[in-house]
This record gives C-alpha cells, sequence and structure tokens, in this order.
C-alpha cells in the first residue's frame, strides 16, 4: 500500500519529511446554509471535493487578528472508511500541528450522532483524556454513509494547560499551523467519549498552515449563540479501569536493574554471572516471541515469531505503536522487553576508536573498552547478509550507489571488520540479526542470565523511584501501571546496589522522582502528584540530569535512478508477497529476513569546517522516497546522520504530569555544526554525480545546498534519529561542584553510594552509527567496573 509507504518511512531514524508530515491542503470557504457560518476552509488534497477525506474549517471573533481569540466556531468533515469498523479524525491546535503537548480534539461517528473528545498525547501513542478547560458545543452535526460532519464551538481551545504542561497559539500572528489525522477503524467505547479508544492514524495525517486573513467575522457571536448541544453519552460499564498490580515478593536482591534494554540486560547478565542476586525490572509487556510476546500479524499467528522477530517488519514502529512505545516521553522509545533492541531496525556497529577517543575520559578510551567490545562481538556478531542462504535480496539500490561511490574513489569495506575506516568508506549494512531473526541481547544476554537461579526478570512492572536515605540506596519503589504487574517496594542486601538503565529519558525521570537533579527539575516533582511521598528538600542531590542532551541530527536527501525499485515492507504486514512469506517462514531466507526499508549501502565520511573540530558524518541509504515530494518507486531516502565531534547540545526536562519532554534540542546551535552539514552534502552528491540516469529531488536541483538547509526547520520532529543520549553524562567533573558529569567512571551517581546508571544516557558525546553496539559495549564495561568497586 502506497499510503503506508508514506506513513511509515522511517526505519531507522525518523526521516525528516515523513515525520515532518506537511500535508497538501486545498484553501477555500465554506458557508453554511442552516446556520449561515462562514467558515474558511482547508480541505486535505489538491481540491477541495465531496469526496475529500477531511475538511477543516474555523471562523473567528471579528478582531481575532488584533486581540488573541480563544475559541472558534469549527467544521469537521471526515470521510468513513468503512460504517462496520468505525474511523475517526482529529485536529491538533499545537504550535505546529504537533500530536505531543497539544491540545487534540477527535471526532468520531456513531449510529448517527457525532462524539468529540479532547484528548493529550505525551508520546506517539494513544492520547489520553486532556483535563484543562476546553469546551465543545455543537452547533450541528451530520452523519451519511461516507463522511461525517460537525459544526461546532470550541472554546478556550487556543491555550492548554495539562497537569501545569501549557502552550497557547496567538490568533494575531494572522496564521496558524494546525495538525490532521485519520484512523479507518479501532474506534472502541464510542458513545463514551471520556473513555473511547481508537487505532492508530492509518488513514493519514499531517500539519499544514492555514493563514486567518478571511476568517474573523462581526457575526462571531451571533452564530456563537447557536452551539447549544452536547450529545448524550453512555458511560456504563465500558473503558479502561484503573490497572491492578499484586503485591511484590519480599525477597532481597544484591542488585536491582531497572529497565531492559541495551544497556539493562547485558548488565544484569554479567552481575548475575558473577554471583550475586539480581532482579531486572521491565516496565513494558514482552516482545520477542522468545520471552512470550504475542503482538504479531495475522500470518505469524501459529508461530512463535512476532512482530519484534521478523526484520522485514521492523517498521511497523512507525505504523502502530499502541502498546508498544514509551507513553511518558515526547519522542519515540521501545516500552517493552528489550527496549529500542527489541523495536529498532537492528544496525548493528563495532564503534572506531576515536568514539570512545573523542568522547570519553580516561579509563573508558578505546584501549579500555577493547575487552568489552570484543566480548559483545563475540556474542552478537551480526551480519550483513542477513537472508539464511547468504543472498542480499533487491540490492539494487546498494549497486546503483555504490558503483558511483567505487568510482569517486571510495573504499569497499566489511564494516565491522574495520570499524576505524569511517572516512571515505562505504559498506554493507550490518545487523543484529542472526539466521533471519532479530539477536541481540535479547537472545543472548537475557537467555545466559534467565538460566541462573540469582536472576529473576519481571515484565510489566515499573519503578517509581530509587528508595534512599542520604546517598545510600536500600531499593526501588514500584508504581501500579499495567494489570497483573507488581506493586509496593523491593529490598537490597547491604552490600547491594540499583542500577537505572531506563533509557536517556527513563533513567533521567528516574534519577529526578529520586531526588537527583537539577532544582528547577526537583521543584516541578515535589508540586507534582510525587509531591507528598517526595524525599525532602535537604535529601536533594543537585546534578545537571537533563542536559547534554544529544541526538544525531538528520537531514535527508532523495535522488531517483531507474535501476532502483521499491519494495513495499508495509504491505508485508496485512498481505504479504506468498513467495516472500513462504521463504521466510520454511527457511528464513528472503527479503523478509532484512530490515525494512532496504537499508544500505552506508558512507562514511569526516569533515572539518573552520573551527577545526572534525565532524564524522553517516550517510544511511534507504528504497524509499516521500510521497509528498516523489511519488516514484526508484526513490531512494539518504540521510546524513551528525555524529561524533558535534558540538550542539540540548535539554531534557520533566513535565508537572511527571512525563519528560525535549525542552531544548539539540541541533544546530553551532555554526560549525552547520558548515559541516552542508559541506558534508555537498561531498556526497558530487561523488554519486558520476552515476548515469541519477536525479536529484532534494536538494532541489535548482538550488544551492545552503538554500536546502537553512529552509528546513531543525526540531525532534523535523530532524530527530531517535538516537537520544546523555542526560546522565558520565565524567570526573563531578556535577555537584559546578561540573558536567552526573556519573562517575564507575557510572555511580555523584553523591551516592550505590546507585548507578547503565544505558545510552551516559554517553559524554555522540557515537558515529546508531549506537545499540556501543550501548551494549558500555553496559560490559560497566558491569566490570561495579563488580570491581565492590571487590
Ligand atoms: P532502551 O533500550 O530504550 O531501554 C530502556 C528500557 O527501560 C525500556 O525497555 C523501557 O521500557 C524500560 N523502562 C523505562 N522506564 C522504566 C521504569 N520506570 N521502570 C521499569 N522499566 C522502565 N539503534 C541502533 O543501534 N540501530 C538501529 O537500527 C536503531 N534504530 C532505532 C529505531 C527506533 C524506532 C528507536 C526508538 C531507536 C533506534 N535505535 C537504533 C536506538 C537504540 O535502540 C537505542 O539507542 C537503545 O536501545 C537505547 O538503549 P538504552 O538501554 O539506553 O534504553
Amino acid at each position: 500500500m502506497k499510503f503506508l509507504s508514506r506513513v511509515g518511512a522511517t526505519a531507522l531514524a525518523a526521516s525528516l519529511y515523513l515525520q515532518h508530515g506537511i500535508a497538501q491542503m486545498a484553501d477555500g470557504t465554506y458557508t453554511d446554509q442552516t446556520s449561515g457560518i462562514k467558515f474558511k476552509t482547508w480541505t486535505q488534497g489538491t481540491e477541495a471535493t465531496e469526496a475529500s477525506p477531511f475538511t477543516f474549517g474555523l471562523a473567528l471573533p471579528g478582531d481575532a487578528l488584533t486581540e488573541n481569540a480563544n475559541e472558534y466556531l469549527g467544521i469537521l468533515r471526515c470521510k468513513i472508511e468503512d460504517a462496520a469498523a468505525p474511523g475517526w479524525c482529529g485536529l491538533s491546535h499545537g504550535q505546529a500541528g504537533q500530536m505531543t503537548n497539544a491540545l487534540l480534539l477527535v471526532a468520531w461517528a456513531s449510529e448517527g450522532t457525532v462524539y468529540t473528545s479532547f484528548r493529550w498525547a505525551t508520546g506517539y501513542t494513544l492520547p489520553g483524556l486532556y483535563t484543562g478547560d476546553a469546551k465543545l458545543t455543537q452547533v450541528s452535526s451530520n452523519v451519511t454513509d461516507t463522511h461525517f460532519e460537525l459544526i461546532y464551538r470550541c472554546q478556550n481551545c487556543f491555550s492548554w494547560n495539562q497537569d501545569g504542561t501549557s502552550g497557547s497559539v496567538e490568533t494575531t500572528q494572522g496564521f496558524l499551523v494546525l495538525g490532521h489525522a485519520a484512523g479507518s477503524s479501532g474506534l472502541e467505547n464510542p458513545t463514551c467519549p471520556d473513555r473511547a479508544t481508537f487505532g492508530f492514524h492509518d488513514a493519514g495525517f499531517g500539519q499544514w498552515g492555514a493563514p486567518l486573513e478571511g476568517a474573523t467575522s462581526e457575526s462571531y457571536a451571533e452564530w456563537a449563540e447557536l452551539a447549544t448541544t452536547t450529545p448524550e453519552t453512555d458511560c456504563e460499564g465500558t473503558g479502561p479501569g484503573d490497572a491492578e498490580c499484586t503485591p511484590a515478593p519480599e525477597k532481597v536482591y544484591d542488585y536491582i536493574v531497572v529497565g531492559g534494554g541495551a544497556g539493562g540486560i547485558p548488565v544484569a547478565d554479567k552481575l548475575s554471572a558473577a554471583g550475586h542476586s539480581v532482579l531486572l525490572i521491565e516496565k513494558g509487556p514482552p516482545s520477542s516471541g522468545r520471552w512470550g510476546g504475542t503482538m504479531k500479524p495475522k500470518w505469524l499467528e501459529g508461530t512463535n515469531l512476532t512482530r519484534f522477530d521478523v526484520p522485514g517488519l521492523c517498521n511497523q514502529i512507525w505504523v502502530d505503536s499502541a502498546g508498544i512505545a514509551c507513553t511518558d516521553t515526547d519522542q519515540m522509545a521501545g516500552c517493552v522487553l528489550g527496549g529500542g533492541t527489541a523495536v529498532n531496525a537492528g544496525l548493528w556497529w563495532k564503534p572506531p576508536a576515536s568514539d570512545w577517543d573523542y568522547n570519553f575520559p580516561a579509563g573508558w578510551k578505546s584501549k579500555d573498552v577493547e575487552a568489552a567490545a570484543n566480548r559483545v562481538f563475540d556474542r552478537i556478531p551480526g551480519t550483513f547478509k542477513p537472508s539464511a542462504d547468504g543472498v542480499l535480496y533487491r540490492r539494487e539500490g546498494f549497486d546503483v550507489l555504490s558503483s558511483g561511490l567505487r568510482k569517486s574513489g571510495y573504499k569497499e569495506v566489511v564494516a565491522n571488520e574495520s570499524p576505524n575506516e569511517k572516512n571515505g568508506a562505504f559498506a554493507h549494512t550490518h545487523f543484529m540479526f542472526r539466521y533471519g531473526e532479530r539477536d541481540g541481547p535479547l537472545a543472548t544476554y537475557l537467555v545466559s542470565a534467565n538460566n541462573r537461579d540469582n536472576f529473576d526478570l519481571w515484565t510489566g512492572s515499573a519503578v517509581r523511584r530509587a528508595l534512599r536515605t542520604g546517598g545510600k540506596v536500600t531499593g526501588v519503589e514500584l508504581e501500579c501501571l499495567r494489570d497483573g504487574g507488581y506493586s509496593g517496594e523491593v529490598k537490597i542486601s547491604a552490600k547491594g546496589g540499583v542500577i537505572f538503565s531506563a533509557g536517556t529519558f527513563g533513567s533521567a525521570k528516574l534519577l529526578m522522582r529520586s531526588g537527583i537533579g537539577p532544582r528547577d527539575q526537583l521543584e516541578i516533582v515535589a508540586g507534582s502528584k510525587d509531591g507528598e511521598t517526595f524525599i525532602s528538600r535537604d535529601q536533594w542531590i543537585d546534578l545537571p540530569v537533563g542536559s547534554n542532551l544529544i541526538d544525531h541530527l538528520n537531514t535527508d536527501l532523495i535522488l531517483t535512478h531507474p535501476d532502483v525499485v521499491f519494495y513495499d515492507f508495509y504491505e508485508a504486514w496485512t498481505a504479504p508477497n506468498e513467495g516472500d512469506k513462504e521463504r521466510y517462514l520454511n527457511n528464513r531466507t528472503g527479503i523478509l529476513t532484512q530490515a525494512a526499508p532496504n537499508i544500505g549501502p552506508m558512507v562514511w565520511e569526516e569533515v572539518t569546517p573552520s573551527d577545526g573540530i572534525p565532524r564524522q558524518f553517516q550517510w544511511t541509504a534507504r528504497v524509499e522516497g516521500d510521497g509528498r515530494i516523489t511519488d516514484s518507486p526508484h526513490a531512494m531516502t539518504l540521510s546524513q546522520y551528525l555524529g561524533r565531534g558535534v558540538v550542539s547540545r540540548g535539554r531534557m526536562t520533566i513535565t508537572p504530569g511527571l512525563a519528560t519532554a525535549v525542552s531544548e534540542h539539540p541541533y544546530l546551535h553551532n555554526a560549525g555544526d552547520k558548515e559541516a552539514v552542508i559541506a558534508g552534502i555537498k561531498k556526497l552528491q558530487a561523488a554519486l554525480n558520476v552515476i548515469p540516469n541519477i536525479t536529484w529531488v532534494l536538494p532541489p536541483p535548482t538550488g544551492t545546498v545552503e538554500d536546502y538547509v537553512n529552509g528546513l526547520p531543525v526540531s525532534p520532529s523535523a530532524r530527530r534519529s531517535n538516537h537520544w543520549m546523555g542526560t546522565a553524562k558520565l565524567g570526573t567533573d563531578d556535577g555537584r561542584e559546578g561540573g558536567t558529569a552526573v556519573v562517575d567512571l564507575d557510572t555511580k551517581v555523584y553523591g551516592t553510594d550505590n546507585l548507578f546508571v547503565v544505558d545510552a544516557s551516559i554517553f559524554p558525546g555522540m557515537s558515529t552509527g546508531n549506537p545499540s553496539g556501543m550501548i551494549v559495549i558500555a553496559a560490559e564495561k560497566a558491569a566490570e567496573r561495579i563488580l570491581a568497586l565492590k571487590a
């Protein structure tokens, strides 16, 4: 399905255009014959027709362009894809029409009535109920076989506040950026709007700019009087109730590891291998079939495989992430057993020595981690030929680009055999797959840990905070978030420790909820639902948790070439090609053993801008374009990651509702970073221009690279790669004394005796490639140091 290829076009990172989701909207006007209300409208598509899937219109008070309005009269007209499987449509009022941290309005039709619900999302998952004071009253509604229409008054809708997280848009700017989304099915509890649940926006989403000129009217007050109706609702016995948990068993452990992802699984395995009793607590459900996971498409039913096991299904995370993505952060992260290593595209890199030597302090240089790196790659070697028959399927994309790279003097390498060749080199993509299935920590470290009697694994159980008196941690307190999880407290032995491995956002949040972090953030926790039981101010440890936030800045180029052909991995979810399906199920061969959407080649380049600091780039090519920019089945996207050497940093903070947010993005704050990005693009374009019949789509052939880069939006939704790191930086400059580090060289949190952080949070700087391999190495190294500390 072509549409899905647009929706889910990020395999390993967010694709610039897809996640930014600029919608094509035709503008116009519409006067409702019954009420007389005149709307300025925007209709999805190149022209406004009766059949259009989505139309939104608004009318504003007469003075809205000079005096900010906080209400409007709206019209929503949405397509009903299938009356038997009711769908929904929705609107984001946010500053950039975004899904998270903005007032969302969701509407649907049931039995001739149009229902609405205000929602709020802190992550890319089903939005919860909005609890602010927005109010909707209906003027009229109409439901046909193909569409439903709602005319309504929306009060307190241009400013919002959810548990202290606030935002607003200003009509006096004369322009709004709105977002729309629609789902074709999956609506539950339609007559109880507060408890209604709905599926992913599989019928489209995007943002658009809405100029307000012509939308105001002096008749507004008169029209607003017509909004008098609120449909009757029926909430008897429906909807999800509060989670029910079981009291945690009264068992004491030497170590409790919080979070079963790239960092947590290896460290738990190593500590238990040393003879200590270890509890690994993961808040998400099992993922891989090996661990009891059940989420799968129909064609995997009857097998022990889940969507997480089959490489060709990895992009499904961008289509349907409900129950998988973390709900307490505004960025994409996997909250299932395995964390990011369960949901990611499996790119698996042995880092170059310079990634350690440049970013890490003494004690963590490449020579110090060499043995740990070897242990990791002995256990998880990965492969660049995932199919069990050793054949690379649909390699046209690789062949076309590599022909140009070779001609332009780039060296072809086997990436993980020559990890240091990262300048002017290219390679096939290396994946942590084995025998055509996802491998990695879930299939190695967790298996050996689980074979030991001194190791316990709890899934579906969340940790709220560490229990501590001064610097001494005595255990963890649990939080009941999921039916069947554990609640209460778990204690550690006198010689024991607690290790936070909950990811860049999760571990930073746990630290803050444990009274460790900058004062402004701890004050927010003190004012939250945690307040009453929050550790007292005299025990707070002031550390720069959340600073030093980094991610690979992603800049996409798009080209076409007649020899390159798109393979529809998205369709493989519902209707896989029969031959490909059989090949996969029978002997783990074929294209479904390869990560979507046909990734490769990888290219590495170093660029030194005028500030003299070398910047490392990794290019990831994939056979996929972007429907908004080119529908060509011959398109390829090349994503440029700005890695080691990047100077820009951002900040993650906690909200009063105890979600985390990227409050300051980490992209292009530094002139040298931008200069390098531009130079890197020019270099690669020049190298590829030797390929006959290549056509550049982005950057547009008519402009300069400078124009292109300067014109691109710079925000997480536009440029992220989902390789977030750095919020609990490792270093010798103790953050309590004005330094930048949160953990010391043993990964122990400054000011504590036995609290550690082992995951992506501790990275001082950015890696060259996708980071999971380097995080697992860091976990191996951290376990070694924690054990040595004890000795
Ligand atoms: P995670 O792996 O995220 O693990 C954290 C775990 O902690 C999660 O399982 C979470 O549920 C759990 N947790 C959080 N809070 C709590 C709590 N309070 N109590 C209990 N448990 C908790 N990297 C690559 O190398 N290659 C790729 O191809 C790649 N593609 C990616 C694609 C996507 C969609 C994403 C999101 C990431 C991708 N990455 C990739 C990045 C990589 O997966 C992450 O950098 C890595 O997994 C981070 O490891 P971590 O241990 O820090 O956190």
